[in-house]
């Protein structure tokens, strides 16, 4: 199943594992509003976590439920309150001693307390469906690098972009993995630098009249494969359910 998701995904403009891990996570928020939001142990989790991450909380928004957002949120902006609260006591009676001017962020200030308390005990739970989702398909396509299909699909793919790239070296089982991985990363790269110099040589007047091709959108790529690619670079698709 793994090994069919990657192959895939491989046809997606865009990293293989970026498309994979945002989609699980898609997946994960979609159900989550739908069915989970007075899930007392989850929303027990959420406390703890503090939320969804920065990225993940405006995933949200998108599926527009307003209702199963502001479910959770209330929860959210209780704890909130009461952290705020703790910052403003300790603004009142905190009395830096030994100190000649006010440092809030000094231990026992209220910028350390509000920090402290504002902390996540446990990760963003879509962060963690996003991890698992990831292992297990960079595992798939590590375990099927040398299949014949999968060779073909990487072929034409524009394959990992650096920060996954490093999780599947991290994740290789043999040396000869690893130099594969790096071998298809370099001519990637090449290739998109030769795009990128093709992009910048056309703007000059003297070559402006050539008509102009992929490398066209080759800085988009290029942030892509360096930075990660985040949901809205790729192709929209259908929800798979
Ligand atoms: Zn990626
Ligand atoms: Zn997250």
């Amino acid at each position: 199943m793994a090994y069919y998701r990657v192959l895939e995904a491989l046809g997606h403009q865009g990293c293989p594992i970026c498309v994979l891990r945002g989609e699980a996570v898609h997946r994960y928020l979609d159900s989550f509003l739908y069915e989970s939001v007075n899930d007392v142990g989850l929303r027990q989790t959420l406390l703890r976590s503090r939320g969804f991450c920065r990225a993940h909380a405006w995933e949200l928004v998108p599926f527009g439920d307003s209702l199963g957002t502001a479910i959770v949120y209330k929860d959210q902006v209780d704890a909130a309150i009461r952290d705020v609260h703790e910052a403003a006591r300790a603004a009142g009676t905190w009395r830096p001693r030994g100190l000649r001017r006010w440092d809030g962020a000094r231990d026992g200030g209220p910028a350390a307390v509000l920090r402290r308390r504002r902390t996540p005990e446990v990760p963003c739970p879509a962060c963690q469906v996003g991890a698992e989702a990831q292992a297990r398909y960079v595992s798939a396509l590590l375990e099927h690098l040398d299949d014949p299909t999968m060779r073909e699909a990487i072929r034409r793919s524009m394959f990992l972009c650096l920060p996954h790239l490093a999780d599947a070296l991290e994740a290789a089982r043999t040396p000869a993995q690893a130099r594969s991985l790096l071998e298809i990363a370099e001519d990637r790269l090449a290739r998109l630098r030769g795009e990128l110099a093709e992009l910048i040589r056309k703007r000059d007047y003297r070559f402006a009249h050539e008509p102009r091709g992929e490398e066209q959108t080759s800085w988009l790529r290029a942030i892509g494969q360096l930075a990660g690619w985040g949901r809205s670079d790729r192709r929209a698709r259908p929800h798979p359910d």
